[in-house]
This record gives C-alpha cells, structure tokens and sequence, in this order.
C-alpha cells in the first residue's frame, strides 16, 4: 500500500511536470505560430512595396491630368445634344478665327503657351513617326493633300475683350462640377454637317502646369475641329488627357483627313 501511494504520488508529480512541458511546448508553438504569421506579412509588405516600387520606376511619366468622359458636346440648331461630330465648311484662304477671350486668368505666360498649342510649327520623330507641337504645323502638312472641304489651317489666334470669332476660349478658375479639366461644346448645322461656332472652356486654370495647360489646349481644339475621341490611351484625343501624349500623331492627322472628306463618325481608333 505504501508502495502504492508512493507510486501514485511520483506519478502525480510526473504528470503536473508533463502538463507543464506541455504547456511551455503550447506557448512556443504559439509563438512560433506568431513570429511565421510576422514573417509572412513582413515580406507581403517588402514585395508589394518592391513591386509598386518597379511598376512605378519603369513608368516614371504616369499622366499626370485627367480629363474625362463628357466633355465634349455637340449641340444642333435647335439645342439638341447629337452624336455625330462635324467640320468646318471654309473657302479656300478664310480665316478661322481661334480667339481667347480676356479675363484676369488670361496672362502672356498662360497666352503663349496656348498660342504654341495651336500655332507652333515644330515637328519631331518618335518612334520613326512624325509628330507635331502645334496644330497649326500639322494642318499645313496635311493641306498639302486635297480633302473634300478646307483643312482649317489659316489660323488667326488673337486675345479678344468680347466673344466674338469661330473658336473661343475661355480660362476660369472655377471647378467644372464633374471634375473635368476641358470642355468643348461645338454648335451645329446638321443638315449641312458643319461646325458654326465652337466654344472651349478650361477650369481650375491656377492649378495647371504650362505642361497640363498645353495639353488640354491642343486636346481641345482638336475638339474645335470637329475631332471626336481617339479610343487609343496614347493619343491626345483619348477621352483622358496625359501630358505624356501632349502631341498631334499621325494617327491625329488621319483623323482629321477622314473628318475633312466628311467620312469619320464616331470615335477614332490609331492601330
Ligand atoms: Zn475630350
């Protein structure tokens, strides 16, 4: 019986050893469990970071302005809002009058660069493809070629104290109230499919660099035009404006050559 009671006594004890190795064993577990839970995360935030990190060095000139859907409207005669675009119906040698209407916001610095947006002649390559500063330089090129009606090329670009001539420009530092940065609204004859007057206005103009101001310009006197949307992200006359594709592309050119044999509707595409 002693003997027993012995026995069990030892045994007691080695079981309250037992369950505290047990327990230490619990706790280590646990907290290996914890450090590889750290460690896992720990390397999900170092890779997300080395990701977003490559992503963002091999893309260092993401678009930095956005414009978006909307902003350009054409309206008819009678006010309606239509689809189809259109162009301007000229003569030969006419002016088309691109006029910024004066205002406080409207300063040399701001003028010329629009005035380069429109009336610059430079051309450069990329890509072994011929690209132009201005619209001006581009519709001289293209009107070297015959298209049903007039490239508007003539261009007379002035700062106007009242509204008046066929594009007109207007710099204010409103917000427009969905955000866009241009808007062009073009009026109408849609039996004669010709653009009568044109009006731009670009908002939030103390925000813009001469770079973002530029690009709007060039992208909405495309519009001025009678340029629908490009549906290619790397062209000025996508839908969303990047400083990275401030330029008029050949595939810009084409567009205005179909849009001026009266054979381009609905969005344009370059490739
Ligand atoms: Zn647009």
């Amino acid at each position: 019986m002693s003997n027993n009671r012995e026995n069990s006594e030892k045994d007691k004890e080695f079981s309250s050893k037992l369950d505290d190795i047990n327990t230490k064993l619990d706790k280590n577990y646990l907290t290996i469990k914890k450090t590889r839970i750290v460690v896992f995360v720990v390397i999900g935030i170092v890779a997300a970071v080395a990701v977003f990190g490559l992503v963002d060095e091999q893309n260092p000139q993401r678009p930095d302005v956005y414009t978006d859907t909307g902003h350009f409207v054409v309206e008819n005669l009678k006010g309606e809002t239509i689809t189809e675009s259109a162009s301007w119906n000229i003569y030969e040698g006419e002016f088309l009058h691109i006029h910024i209407l004066e205002s406080q916001y409207v300063t040399e610095s701001r003028t010329n660069v629009i005035r380069n947006a429109i009336m610059s002649e430079d051309k450069f390559s990329k890509d072994s493809e011929k690209i132009y500063s201005g619209w001006f330089g581009a519709l001289k090129d293209l009107s070297d070629n015959r298209t049903e009606r007039h490239m508007p090329y003539n261009i007379h670009f002035d700062v106007v104290s009242k509204p008046v001539g066929n594009v007109i420009i207007e710099l204010t530092n409103n917000r427009n109230p969905d955000g866009y940065s241009g808007f062009t609204k073009l009026i109408v004859d849609e039996k004669h499919n010709a653009i009568l007057n044109a009006k731009i206005t670009i908002f939030e103009i103390e925000k813009l660099s001469k770079a973002e101001l530029e690009t709007i310009a060039k992208h909405e006197v495309g519009h001025a035009f009678g340029l629908p949307h490009s549906k290619s992200k790397q062209d000025l006359m996508y839908r969303q404006v990047s400083t990275q594709y401030g330029f008029i592309s050949e595939c810009d050119k084409d567009a205005m050559t179909k849009l001026y044999n009266v054979k381009l509707s609905g969005e344009f595409d370059c490739h």
